[in-house]
């Protein structure tokens, strides 16, 4: 395995945890921005259209308002002529009545105009020519009245009140045109106001979607450095805990476990056989085929050790050639009958070494089990001293502890 050193994985980590944070920072400050933008143009929006709508109702109300003022002139232009050939009285009564109705609806256009200064204005002018065309017509009336019929008729064929007539309907048209102007102008707005909404709404769609890719990788991210990390704890505590050469228990967490089992025998009553295994002659190895060779015969014990135990036996090496197994729940002659196997399979096996050589080893063993409430250093102390006879009645052999 290739894995960065435990620091350089912790500096990168915390780089790459803060690179994380600042893009999910970074894509959250703009997702609020656009959220607050798309407030604000929706609010904006609502005015424009709204405003575009109340302009409209005004436009209508003027067109409507206006025209009807074209009618009334027109009728009380027709009655001033009605009068002047019938000289009927009652024929100037559509004169009077349509005078009160065109200065009503003045008024009214005036109320129309509202705050508009150019719309007063044009308002203003249209009263007042209106006026001078009803006075007109009063004169024209009053002439008749007077029996001067013929030069009433005159003056109304010159030509000099069909012009008044056109001007003030041009000026009414010119009104209403220039609402109809207004109203575009408005109703422009509104729909680039729309589209400017539209544009905004995809963007933060789009944005969204970015947003969320962002947060999903971040979180795979997360997930994924989360995976290294407990991938690196367990190693660390592996590295910890276990012989780097045969993958074995190293020798502190085998004297934690034989403490823990030591104390369960104490508490329980149930047997527990501990078993000290030394490599005979293991220097010469070293010294014949090299410290390579010795390790290669260290790694061969400690499979063969591995291989040939219980999966409930504990192995740990303890020491430069020498290893230790806990047996619990063995009695000694259990214990004894599986060192003796041990013993015998590791004497006739070999071991390739990188000089081509087969060697062969053997291995001397002392067992001690668990006794009157003895301390783990007294039993092991027992194992030793057995593991000693073996070595001194010649090696290659099992001994137990007295
Ligand atoms: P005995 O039968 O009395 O145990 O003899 P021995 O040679 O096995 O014992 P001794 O204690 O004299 O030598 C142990 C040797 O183990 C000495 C040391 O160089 C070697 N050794 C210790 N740890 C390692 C290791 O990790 N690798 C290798 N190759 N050799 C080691
Ligand atoms: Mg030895
Ligand atoms: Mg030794």
């Amino acid at each position: 395995m290739t894995n960065p050193a435990p620091l350089d994985f912790e500096r990168s980590e915390a780089r790459d945890r803060k690179r994380r944070q600042w893009i999910g920072f970074g894509a959250l400050v703009l997702l609020v921005v656009m959220l607050a933008a798309l407030v604000a143009s929706t609010m904006n929006q609502a005015r424009i259209r709204n405003s575009a709508e109340a302009q409209h109702v005004l436009t209508q109300d003027m067109l409507l308002v206006s025209s009807k003022l074209q009618l009334s002139i027109h009728a009380a232009g027709r009655a001033v002529r009605g009068y002047m050939i019938t000289n009927e009285a009652r024929s100037l009564l559509p004169f009077v009545r349509e005078r009160n109705e065109g200065r009503a609806l003045v008024e009214k256009l005036g109320s129309l105009a509202g705050n508009n200064a150019d719309r007063r204005a044009q308002v203003a002018a249209i009263g007042m020519e209106l006026d001078s065309i009803y006075v007109m017509g009063d004169r024209l009336v009053e002439m008749q009245q007077n029996g001067a019929r013929e030069v009433a008729i005159e003056r109304l064929r010159s030509g000099r009140t069909e012009q008044r007539m056109a001007s003030i309907l041009g000026r009414i048209d010119a009104l209403a045109q220039a609402e109809i102007d207004e109203q575009r102008l408005h109703a422009d707005a509104a729909s680039a106001a729309d589209r400017r909404q539209e544009i905004l709404t995809y963007s933060l769609a789009a944005l969204a979607l970015v947003f969320l890719g962002i947060a999903g990788m971040i979180g795979v991210g997360a997930a994924r450095a989360h995976v290294r990390a407990v991938a690196l704890s367990a190693r660390l505590h592996y590295m910890a805990s276990h012989d780097e050469l045969t993958g074995l228990l190293n020798r502190r967490s085998f004297f934690a476990a034989l403490q823990r089992e030591r104390d369960l025998s104490a508490r329980t009553g149930r047997s527990l056989a501990v078993a000290i295994v030394d490599i005979d002659l293991f220097k010469r190895i070293n010294d014949s085929h090299g410290h390579r060779a010795g390790d290669i015969v260290l790694t061969h014990v400690a499979t063969l050790l591995t291989d040939t135990l219980r999966s409930h036996d504990l192995v740990g090496r303890i020491g430069g050639e020498e290893f230790a197994v806990l047996m619990p729940h063995t009695e000694i002659s259990a214990a004894r009958t599986i060192c003796e196997r041990l013993r015998r399979i590791i004497a006739r096996s070999t071991v390739p070494l990188p000089s081509g050589v087969e060697a062969t080893i053997t291995i001397s063993t002392g067992i001690a089990t668990f006794e009157n409430d003895e301390d783990r250093d007294s039993l092991m102390g027992r194992a030793d001293h057995a593991l000693y006879a073996a070595k001194s009645g010649g090696r290659n052999q099992v001994r137990l502890a007295a």
